[in-house]
């Protein structure tokens, strides 16, 4: 980071969205391929109705599965939920064997249904957009603050060390972070409902009513 802001001089805005880009595109690769494999254990969902269901849901949404996998989120934590990661052929449905256990298979649709719409809207990808530009912002302002002595004495602050540098960032920052966290609320709550907008689209509005009281019933504790 600080090495970029040093070596990029006036290239510095691109020189930041690149390294946000890497950032971000590396949490996104690494977490389902490394994090969360120390985690849980990944397990083939077995042949049966369930899966072939879901393939069929795959095929109705027009967005291609190559996997569908269980993890044993049991362990963890009573949290039962699903997750779809990867893209094109490499896109993996990850059911928590929790979910399995506690829904009826219209109801795991429905959730399964759910994931997929937040593929269909481009919610990750999205995401990923607004991390870049958020992170952008924040390495921009630090870009300011660093080496800017008259920034320190404007502070009151007359020695200069990276800690100093990085507290008056924090303190130009505050302003930005409560509209910046409310906006991001904003956007997770309008994915959310896209997504079950979609699940009811495509007939899943009871399996995602029913299933979500049980999921409600399940995270409250
Ligand atoms: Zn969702």
């Amino acid at each position: 980071m600080l090495w970029i802001i040093h070596a990029a001089g006036p290239a510095l805005i691109p020189s930041l969205i690149g390294f946000s880009v890497v950032m971000i595109l590396l949490v996104n690769l690494l977490i389902p391929v490394v994090i969360l494999p120390l985690f849980f254990t990944f397990s083939d969902l077995e042949d049966g109705e369930l899966k072939t269901a879901i393939f069929a849901e795959s095929e109705k949404t027009g967005i291609p599965v190559s996997q569908i996998k269980v993890i044993d989120g049991s362990k963890r934590s009573s949290h039962s939920n699903a997750f779809v990661t990867g893209f094109g052929s490499f896109r993996k449905v990850v059911l928590f064997d929790t979910l399995i256990k506690s829904h009826t298979q219209d109801q795991i649709l429905a959730v399964v249904n759910h994931e997929l719409g937040h593929v269909a809207h481009y919610h990750i990808l999205k995401n990923a957009v607004m991390s870049v530009v958020h992170l952008t912002i924040m390495f921009a302002l630090f870009s300011l603050c660093l080496n800017n002595k008259e920034l320190l004495l404007s502070f009151g602050i007359n020695h200069s060390s990276a800690f100093m540098y990085l507290l008056s960032f924090m303190t130009i920052y505050e302003p930005f972070n409560f509209p910046m966290q409310f906006f991001n609320m904003y956007i997770i709550r309008r994915a959310e409902y896209e997504a079950d907008a979609y699940a009811v689209k495509y007939n899943h509005a009871q399996g995602l009513k029913s299933g979500l009281i049980i999921l409600f019933k399940h995270n409250k504790g």
